[in-house]
């Protein structure tokens, strides 16, 4: 059933509830406690309101007021890293029928390198912000997806909650990394970031969550005139003009040069570091030209580059080996850059970046089944 009609009280602001209940003719408190019930004890049921009376719970039953995710799979990586598939209850009319929307997550924790105690680890999620994406970067595997919508607020938290409910453990830091663009889902996206950051949610630090974005500029620029606290992070990729074209169609729409006019704004007007993303691929962006051409975008503003190693195998490219990687690292480590090997946690899941989707288009097949930890497959690999 899709829940469009209906009030999802998971898809609320706190502004939004206190509305919502004034509506049904409740009294305007009950907001705060529903969201405190929602976004800080991680009720998965309406029963679990027991600050509200049963026929108010009743009610809100019958309108299915608290709809949730299905968690129909999920895949242990080697090194810890697990990938988790949601079915969503929204149902998306399409040319064959009922369309379900499918997508992932993935769960990441730093490694220990530095013996870090056990509170200072980073726990961190990578959640999608809709099912597939319009894009179509050349290199990323949720393109070949059809695209299925942006997902509404509560499906964007949900995946949080429920993994945390799942694993019964807390997350550090959340990346909208996942599958689709952010910033083509401006207002559901940081509608959920302000609820993660709500003190009366998860009181998650703004510092801790980072949005991604390919570049879509109008979107960088709304998000610096609402001076946004959460991190924003762009994924570059290629810092030729055209050659970044052929790589990510969004380029063609927003060039490069727009695109680093509003990095410099953003790390102006708002006095932070910008995150690059630059995913290497050998033969396409890693050669001694383009190295001189990063330096020089790098040079132009207050950034942090995250080099990623290409996942994919689309168009017989190859990911670099180790040593390729640490010379391009070093070579702008020694012109004052900084910049960090990101490595490609969960490969052998197929959730390490752009990896998302692979198996999903295969596998996927609508379940009708309610989430029980018990009843996900699960599959450990290496
Ligand atoms: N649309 C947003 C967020 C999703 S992609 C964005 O483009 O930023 C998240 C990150 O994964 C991006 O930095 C993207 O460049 C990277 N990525 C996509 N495909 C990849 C691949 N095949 N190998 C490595 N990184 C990839």
């Amino acid at each position: 059933m899709s829940n469009d009609s209906n009030i999802a009280l998971n898809d609320l602001t706190l502004e939004d509830l206190e509305k919502a209940f004034l509506d049904l003719g409740e009294k305007r408190f009950r907001a705060k406690q529903a969201f405190r019930r929602i976004h800080h004890h991680l009720a998965r049921n309406l029963d679990d309101f027991t600050e509200f009376s049963l026929p108010l719970r009743e009610k809100l039953k019958e309108t299915n007021a608290l709809p949730l995710l299905n968690c129909t799979e999920s895949s242990l990586s080697s090194n810890g890293t697990e990938k988790y598939i949601f079915e969503s209850p929204e149902e998306v009319p399409g040319r064959d029928g009922i369309r379900k929307r499918i997508f992932e997550a993935v769960w990441i924790v730093s490694d220990n390198q530095s013996g870090a105690s056990e509170e200072k680890i980073r726990k961190t999620l990578c959640i999608s912000s809709q099912a597939g994406c319009t894009l179509n970067c050349t290199f990323c595997a949720t393109g070949t997806l059809p695209f299925i919508g942006n997902l509404r607020t509560y499906e964007i938290l949900d995946q949080i909650y429920q993994i945390m409910a799942l694993r019964a453990e807390r997350i550090t830091n959340v990346v909208f990394m996942g599958m689709g663009e952010p910033f083509h889902n401006y207002d559901n996206v940081i509608r959920a970031a302000r609820i993660l950051n709500h003190p009366d949610g998860l009181h998650l630090a703004a510092r801790h969550i980072t949005i991604s974005t390919a570049g879509v500029v109008p979107a960088i620029h709304r998000f610096i005139d609402e001076k946004q606290p959460f991190n924003l992070a762009i994924s570059l990729n290629h810092p030729d003009p055209e050659k970044r074209k052929e790589l990510m169609d969004v380029t063609k729409k927003h060039s490069l040069e727009e695109l680093m006019e509003a990095a410099i704004r953003y790390s102006r007007e708002l006095k932070r570091r910008i995150t690059f993303e630059y995913i290497m691929i050998p033969g396409q962006n890693m050669s001694e030209k383009d190295l001189q051409k990063l330096i020089g975008i790098a040079r132009r503003v207050r950034c942090k580059i995250n080099l990623i190693p290409l996942n994919t195998t689309l168009h017989g490219w190859r990911a670099p080996t180790a040593t390729e990687m640490s010379r391009f690292q070093n070579a702008l480590r020694q012109q004052g850059i900084l910049a960090f090997n990101r490595g490609s946690p969960g490969k052998d899941v197929d959730g390490a970046c752009g990896m998302l989707a692979l198996k999903t288009m295969a596998q996927a097949k609508p379940s009708t089944a309610k989430t029980d930890s018990s009843k996900i497959s699960r599959t450990s690999i290496g």
